[in-house]
């Protein structure tokens, strides 16, 4: 018995570990991106990010309407709970180790915090965890991401942001933070860019070169 609870302590560290990379793809390519659901993308970019913005003024609710565009809906985790469920029946089955519940619960537990946390964010209450030095530092580094909306993409647990090269503080030069996405995210896109500038000058070249009786021999020489 001792022996079952400890590997599904451990699963439960484990996985939970694994939500912060799981919470930082969604919020990417579910929240930020609307190639995959353009729902979810509306509610969240268009919406929640419109109406709460990273000025201390306007990071707080004003009117009582912004408070129902805060939370994810209500079977959002139900949806999370049957979509990774089967991950960690899986697991179970492959280790032969007992670490399903862990899992389960790794998601409630995760997805309370977040829900809770950042709704205090967005909505402060009277709840002693607001005075803490950690509920005082997620909540910084959530209104940065509502400043830059790729970065800071986990809410309470930024393992992933770290371990992705998304974690940014406001004080970050955004120089050196937009060097830095260039690089990570462009340097593919940038570098097709530049071969075909690159084809292009030269096919341009070629055209305007006239033809000499020294140039001839150089094309025909490269052709063969
Ligand atoms: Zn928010
Ligand atoms: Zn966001």
């Amino acid at each position: 018995m001792i022996r079952v609870l400890l590997y599904e302590a451990l699963a439960f560290v484990v996985y939970f570990m694994c939500l912060s990379f799981f919470e930082w793809w969604f919020h990417k390519f579910m929240f930020h991106s609307p190639k995959l659901n353009k729902r979810t993308f509306r509610q969240h970019t268009l919406i929640h990010h419109q109406e709460f913005k990273h000025k201390p003024e306007e990071y707080e609710w004003r009117a009582p309407r912004e408070k129902k565009n805060i939370a994810m809906d209500w079977w959002a985790l139900p949806l999370f709970v049957a979509t990774l469920s089967p991950a960690f029946l899986l697991m179970q089955f492959v280790t032969k180790l007992p670490t399903f519940w862990g899992g389960l619960a790794a998601i409630v537990v995760y997805y309370g915090i977040y829900e809770f946390l950042h709704y205090l964010m967005h909505v402060p209450g009277k709840f002693g965890v607001e005075k803490t030095p950690f509920f005082q530092f997620v909540k910084e580094h959530h209104r940065v991401h509502h400043k830059y909306m790729l970065r800071n993409l986990n809410v309470f647990f930024p393992l992933a942001d770290l371990v992705m090269g998304t974690y940014r503080t406001a004080t970050t030069p955004a120089r050196l933070d937009l060097q830095a996405q260039a690089k990570r995210e462009k340097t593919q896109a940038a570098a097709a860019i530049l071969a075909q500038a690159a084809a292009e000058e030269l096919q341009q070249s070629k055209n305007e070169t006239p033809v000499t009786p020294t140039a001839a021999p150089a094309r025909s020489a490269k052709a063969g």
